[in-house]
């Protein structure tokens, strides 16, 4: 839609799939398929060739904010006149939540200061090595300059997401978290614009409840941050390796899945991290395997990693070893203990079998829990108790192109409900915790789903810091008082 308003009328194919690009401009999206108003009646489209487009999800307006001013000044604007107002910084989001239709936009992509301490005071205690970062800081620009600075923070794997945006109040996950715990754990302090317009220092002492909801309660639900304090390490060494293992047929692509169950717990003693993913392209799948370990050695991370090589590579119809855009992302977090149970890493594979066989695209595991993660079990935040029970955070991912027709789009966009949920609830038990940055905005029950035991407290934070529910979005605190687009009260 933006590409129609560039000089010359269109953008290139890099253009169009660049996240960078993306994120600089205000409307568009890296899921460009929230960008499309699949559900408005009549549907709204823009596709990559479309000669005419409609305006789809995307904001009819929005602030290109550079100062707290700016955003202090749209959010009164948006309070004042009744309007829908959406947040973006760099508009990864995986449940289209920094867009709506016929809404007012902030983005925030300007807010790019970057800066260090060696003590930072909170309430005159000492909280030690920190560095505050504006939203609109990638990922990859804060590990640049941290690392410059000898330091590094607890952050995802896009190095275009940014660092202090939805990341943070979701729980923002890391293969450094089994050692540092989740990204929320490790936040100090938010300087946040509230629905009142008010700029507020929010951390334990001061707003401390409001601090509670920013660390985990969700994206987009509570105000505008416009930076935020996160602790900083000393760096250390790593060993990361990438390993690809081709599997012939469904069958042995499950098998491999359960090697991979059995293996599990085998970097706990240095409480490595690991994005492992099975993507099935055609006929054969490929599983790929990320790991980090801390303070090793390479001689030390492959023996680490040996046993299960050694395992996988003795499963029938193995090879050693390819990418399809993904649309949608469904999770559920599992548990530790559904892997230590006798039967769990059989169980792994009767899921991977039976989602394969039902068509599965691309099943991504995180091993990105447990360690301190469960150790930071007694902090006061917002975050999902089922993160500090959790070994892994597994996704379902299904993608469609611009030739697939409506009905064909929303049965892939309901799949996981109708089908796949029932299968990973074989592993995840019922009613299980899911992420909410990685999650379905199908979920019925959103509210226990992504906020466990904690949403009534959220909503009583809400109804205190935005009485007037301008900080609605999709499977968000007080969402259910509003319709899909936040437009109107049901
Ligand atoms: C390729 C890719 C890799 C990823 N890797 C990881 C990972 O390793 N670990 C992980 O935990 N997650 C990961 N994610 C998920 C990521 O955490 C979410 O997409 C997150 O919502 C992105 O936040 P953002 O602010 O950059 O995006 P946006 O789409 O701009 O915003 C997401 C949500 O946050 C709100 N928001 C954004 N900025 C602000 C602000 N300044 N103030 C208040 N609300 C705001 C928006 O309104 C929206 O609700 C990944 C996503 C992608 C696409």
């Amino acid at each position: 839609m933006y590409c129609a308003s560039l000089p010359g009328g269109a953008c290139t194919d890099a253009q169009w799939t660049s996240a960078l690009f993306r994120n600089s401009i205000p409307g568009a999206l890296n899921q460009v398929n929230f960008e499309q108003g699949y559900d408005l009646t009549p549907p709204s489209l823009c596709l990559r060739n479309s000669t005419t487009c409609g305006q789809g999800n995307v904001p009819l307006y929005s602030v290109e904010a550079e100062t707290v001013k700016d955003v202090q000044a749209a959010v009164t604007f948006a309070a004042t006149h009744d309007l829908r107002l959406v947040v973006k910084s760099s508009g990864h989001d995986y449940l289209g939540r920094s867009t709506a239709p016929v809404a007012l936009l902030v983005h925030m992509a300007r807010f790019t200061d970057v800066a260090f301490t060696d003590a930072f005071m909170v309430g005159g205690q000492n909280m030690g090595s920190a560095v505050t970062v504006g939203p609109g800081v990638h990922m990859n620009d804060i590990y640049q300059q941290t690392k410059a600075n000898g330091k590094i923070v607890v952050g995802g794997t896009a190095a275009t997401v940014c660092a202090a945006g939805g990341y943070l109040q979701g729980a923002g996950h890391s293969s450094l978290a089994p050692l540092f715990g989740l990204a929320a754990d490790n936040v100090l302090e938010f300087q946040v614009v509230v629905a009142s317009g008010e700029l507020l220092t929010v951390n334990s002492i001061s707003n401390p409840d409001l601090f509670f909801a920013l660390r985990g309660g969700g994206a987009g639900s509570w105000g505008v941050i416009v930076a935020a304090t996160v602790r900083t390490f000393p760096t250390f060494n790593v060993t990361k390796s990438v390993i690809e293992l081709g599997a012939l047929t469904n069958t042995a692509a499950a098998a491999l899945a359960r090697v991979h169950a059995e293996h599990i717990f085998d970097l706990d003693p240095v409480q490595g991290g690991q994005y492992y993913y099975l993507e099935k392209p055609g006929n054969t799948s490929v599983l790929t395997v990320e790991t980090i370990t801390a303070n090793t050695t390479l001689e030390q991370g492959k023996a680490l990693l040996t046993p299960f090589m050694n395992d996988a590579l003795a499963v029938p119809d193995i090879f050693f070893n390819f990418k399809r855009f993904r649309h949608n992302g469904w999770s559920r977090l599992i548990p530790a203990a559904a892997y230590e149970a006798p039967n769990g890493p059989a169980t792994v594979a009767k899921v991977y079998q039976e989602l394969l066989d039902g068509g599965a695209q691309i099943i991504l595991g995180n091993l990105v829990a447990g360690g301190q993660v469960s150790r930071n079990a007694n902090i006061s935040s917002a975050v999902h108790p089922a993160w500090r029970t959790a070994k892994t955070h597994l996704i379902l991912g299904s993608g469609w192109d611009d030739s697939a027709s409506l009905p064909e789009i929303n049965t892939l966009r309901k799949w996981f409900q109708t089908d796949q949920v029932a299968v990973l609830e074989q592993l995840s038990g019922p009613d299980a915790g899911s992420y909410s940055n990685e999650a379905d905005i199908f979920e019925p029950k959103f509210q226990t789903t992504f906020y466990g035991p904690n949403y009534s407290k959220l909503s009583a934070i809400k109804s205190k810091y935005d009485p007037l529910d301008l900080f609605i979005v999709a499977s968000g605190v007080g969402s259910e008082r509003w319709d899909e687009w936040g437009l109107c009260t049901v």
